[in-house]
């Protein structure tokens, strides 16, 4: 039995046994959209007992840093399951993305976003749109390690790991099997992050060849999200990092017509949580207005996770009867006669136990679950035998923080005291090289990057020679910031070559 089984209910403990789920209400419209989805779930017969705990914006303000208490975090290890609405974090500063720690700290590496289009009730460019987006939800630029170096320069690191590719293409491949979808699509930028993004491109290569009856292909994120916003209906399961099905997964909910109707999973291996794709959407909180149906759509896919698959077809169908019945919030009428967000949910119940009769009844079957569940993660790193790989060490990057030397001058300065184990490679500004030969063109800044490579004449060069060269830099009176190593492993380049290199 995989770890993940362990979590998914018995069909006896289903219709036998009431879940305790962790439910935090939210931010900005968080409140509203979660007490008009509680009240559908309650009518509709939902075998659930919520458990509330405050996290976000009222815990952060209350002085706790993390904005989530001790006693939710014990909530949610013991219930497993959490329906969250939507927290508001703050831009350019102030406390991080409690969404972002809580999908990390739990495991919960795969967020699934489906989006669907229900033309004619609700209008759309695209009527055929059935799409979902399947994100990697614990790596690459939310691994939100970032630093200021130089009084001009800041970094973001992009962390891609293999088990973490590894772990949410196996997925995505699965979750087309169990949910009959016929095609993958992955879009990475490895055309220019050749290193991170092109070992996500390649684990998907490696991991399709396991599926050959799903077709696959992979799109350069730019022109795959234009081909999003122009020709959904072409794709059907897409797998991304992190950074880039956040923005799609936005725009192929806006374009079915409002980000206001998907709901998303966040699978982890102990732990799941469900809720909208869209934010606290201060602009309209407290209005009464806002469109329950991403989050109706997030206790949707918690209850077929729980196993009370008639309760989530009840639910949908009784959903799609409402759109049928022309009953739209204002993100949907569009200037039209609109209801507000506890009327719609009541339209809702009051359609529960009907079938729409435009679009395809929803049924949910238990079996569905059965690919997904059986997923077996890699081990921890302290866990498994460390990797059969040879690491060899070629060199090392030194950053340093300098405004009064020019290229050439720093270049023949460095030159002169990197011998006899190291050469100066190239020194680069942004990435790109400056020295030798750089162009009077090349605008620069503070924050320089000088290669040191390895002589070929020396060997047995360790982190000991690394710290002698740091100490020769400090001595010339500079100023080093970081430092990165250049390693290959098993032969092969474990780092980029400056631009112009
Ligand atoms: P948003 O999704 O909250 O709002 C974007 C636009 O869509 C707004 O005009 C809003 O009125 C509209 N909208 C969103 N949901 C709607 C709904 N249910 N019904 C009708 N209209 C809806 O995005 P934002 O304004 O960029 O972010 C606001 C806050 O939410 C930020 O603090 C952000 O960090 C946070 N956020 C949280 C989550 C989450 O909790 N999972 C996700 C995204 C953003």
């Amino acid at each position: 039995m995989t770890q993940t089984q362990t979590m998914t209910l018995s069909r006896e403990d289903v219709t036998t046994k009431t879940q305790t789920i962790t439910v935090a209400r939210g931010d900005g419209i968080g409140p509203e959209i979660m007490d008009a989805t509680l009240k559908v779930l309650e009518h509709a017969g939902a075998n659930i007992k919520p458990e509330f705990i405050d996290i976000g914006e009222k815990v952060y303000l209350a002085g706790n840093t993390s904005g989530i208490p001790d006693e939710a975090w014990d909530s949610l290890r013991r219930n497993k399951v959490f329906f969250k609405g939507p927290i508001t974090t703050p831009q350019g500063g102030g406390y991080k993305s409690l969404n972002v720690t809580i999908r990390k700290t739990l495991g919960l590496y795969a967020n699934v976003r489906p989006n669907i289009s229900y033309a004619p009730f609700i209008k759309t460019k695209h009527p055929n749109m059935d799409l979902v987006i399947i994100r990697e939800n614990e790596e690459d630029l939310y691994a939100g390690i970032e630093h200021q170096q130089t009084p001009e320069v800041v970094q973001c690191l992009k962390l891609i790991t293999r088990p973490g590719c590894e772990k949410i293409i196996r997925y995505a491949f699965k979750y087309a099997r169990q949910n009959n979808r016929k095609k993958i699509t992955c879009f990475t930028k490895d055309n220019i992050m050749k290193l991170t993004d092109g070992m996500f491109h390649k684990v998907f290569n490696e991991i399709a060849e396991e599926y050959p009856e799903i077709e696959t292909e992979h799109w350069i994120i730019d022109i795959g999200m234009a081909k999003i916003a122009d020709s959904p209906q072409d794709f059907d399961v897409i797998v991304m990092p992190n950074l880039y099905g956040d923005i799609a997964s936005d725009v192929a909910a806006q374009i079915t017509g409002s980000v206001g109707l998907a709901g998303s999973a966040n699978i982890g291996d102990h732990v799941a949580m469900f809720e909208a794709i869209h934010g606290s959407a201060p602009d309209i909180a407290g209005k009464g207005i806002a469109n329950p149906s991403g989050l109706i759509h997030g206790a949707i896919m918690m209850l077929v996770h729980l196993g009370q698959v008639e309760i989530a077809s009840r639910i949908h169908n009784a959903w799609l009867k409402t759109l049928e019945d022309g009953i739209y919030t204002g993100d949907i009428a569009k200037g039209g006669a609109s209801v507000g967000t506890m009327e719609f949910a009541e339209a809702v119940i009051a359609r529960l136990g009907q079938k729409p009769t435009v679009y395809e009844p929803v049924e949910y079957k238990n079996e569905e679950q059965a690919e997904t569940n059986d997923i077996t993660l890699p081990l921890k790193a302290n866990e498994r035998p460390k990797a059969d790989v040879v690491r060899k060490l070629d060199g090392v990057d030194v950053f340093l923080y300098n405004t009064e030397l020019s290229p050439d001058e720093l270049g023949k300065k460095l030159e002169t005291l990197a011998g006899p184990k190291f050469s100066l490679a190239v020194i680069t500004n942004r990435g790109v090289k400056v020295y030798p030969h750089g162009f009077p063109e090349t605008f620069t800044t503070d924050h320089w990057r000088c290669r040191f490579q390895i002589n070929e004449s020396q060997d047995n060069i360790t982190n000991e020679d690394i710290i002698q060269l740091l100490d020769q830099i400090q001595q010339a009176g500079l100023d080093f910031i970081k430092t990165e190593h250049l390693y290959t492993f098993n032969g092969v380049l474990g780092y980029s070559l400056g631009q112009g290199q």
